[in-house]
């Protein structure tokens, strides 16, 4: 190709051997203008030549190739076949059977990428479904059912009590059976707001979800309170009433229930805290039993948010925020129900919600 050119392309380090290129093998385009340029970093000489294409410069995608994996999958090749005996009854539509060839090659071609790009999306959708498993964290998926558990347990419970209030049997152990009644109609007290109510009924029962009665169930790994240094198991009790946190709370939050207390009556205890019944009581008119109602079920329920909150996100909530929340609660129910404008409840409060008075 360098006819007018001598000498060697390639001289071995000590000069004992060499040798050249004469050949260049190409299709449709002839080399030309070959010349050899020698190169001071190689022991190669550099030939360059021009080539001229015929049909210029192609760009794309090159040959498509088979992705023969696909050749493994049964299916694939079954309905393959049935596809391709349908060509085959084509061929005297064409006036070669070069051309039907190409017909053929040409939806095989679009058969096995359509395949293909099918069997990719189904792999990924795989892939990202597990990723997005293994992303999100078990303790999520185990709060979704300890609730689901937990619904169903209370809803099955709530059944029966309906059945059973028939009855003139209300089961709260310690109780006569008029304070149990009473216990009942105050977790019902048309005052409250309906969060309320759940936690009253709940915890009368003690069926709040606390970590005793979860793992009682099998549904939490221990039944410690979660507060920090305190070993006691959580119980309902411990939980509103004999945690720490609970009976800060409490002191703290003592001026804004002691003035609803009878005048030289009922202390303040658990069964009237977290059930509204205790000696005293009877004294009381329908609308001071409703704000002292309403102020504890405002405190157990800071108690038992200010602990989901730790529990559920790690935040430990200050005493003075927790009281904050009880004082920001109350102004709500009294807006609502005693304020002016409010929903004209002030004269009218249920004689139901009187404890005692049945
Ligand atoms: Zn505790």
């Amino acid at each position: 190709m360098h006819q007018r050119e001598e000498g060697f392309t390639w001289f071995s380090g000590d000069g004992t051997s060499a040798s050249r290129i004469d050949y260049i093998f190409t299709r449709d385009c002839p080399p030309t203008d070959a010349t050899l340029t020698p190169l001071f970093f190689s022991d190669h000489i550099m030939l360059s030549c021009t080539l001229s294409l015929p049909t210029g410069v192609t760009v794309g995608g090159g040959l498509w190739k088979l992705n023969c994996s696909l050749l493994e999958d049964e299916d694939v090749v079954r309905e393959y076949r049935e596809q391709f005996s349908q060509w085959q009854t084509l061929q005297d539509f064409y006036d070669s059977r070069a051309q039907w060839w190409e017909m053929v090659k040409e939806r095989t071609r679009q058969y096995f990428r359509k395949i293909g790009r099918e069997k990719k999306k189904r792999l990924t959708r795989r892939m990202m479904g597990l990723q997005k498993r293994l992303q999100s964290p078990p303790r999520k998926f185990l709060m979704k059912l300890e609730r689901a558990v937990f619904y169903f347990l209370w809803v099955s419970k709530w059944e029966r009590l309906k059945r059973d209030d028939r009855e003139p049997v209300s089961p709260v152990p310690g109780l006569t059976l008029s304070e149990a009644k009473q216990v009942w109609r105050n977790a019902a007290h048309p005052a409250l707001q309906n969060r309320h109510k759940d936690l009253s009924w709940m915890a009368a029962h003690e069926i709040l979800p606390v970590r005793a009665v979860m793992h009682s169930s099998g549904m939490a790994k221990t039944p410690t309170c979660p507060r920090s240094g305190c070993n006691f198991p959580e119980t309902v009790r411990h939980l509103l009433w004999e945690c720490g946190a609970a009976r800060d709370l409490w002191a703290k939050t003592g001026p804004l229930y002691f003035p609803c207390l009878p005048a030289g009556g009922a202390q303040i205890g658990y069964q009237l805290a977290l059930l509204g019944v205790g000696r005293g009581l009877k004294d009381l008119t329908a609308q001071d039993f409703t704000s002292l109602w309403l102020t504890l079920n405002v405190i157990k329920d800071a108690i038992w948010a200010t602990r989901n909150l730790l529990v559920g996100k790690r935040v430990p909530v200050p005493l003075h925020a927790c009281e904050l929340k009880v004082t920001s609660m109350l102004q709500g129910y009294r807006a609502t129900i005693f304020g002016r404008g409010g929903r004209g409840r002030t004269e009218r409060v249920p004689a139901a919600t009187v404890a005692g008075r049945t």
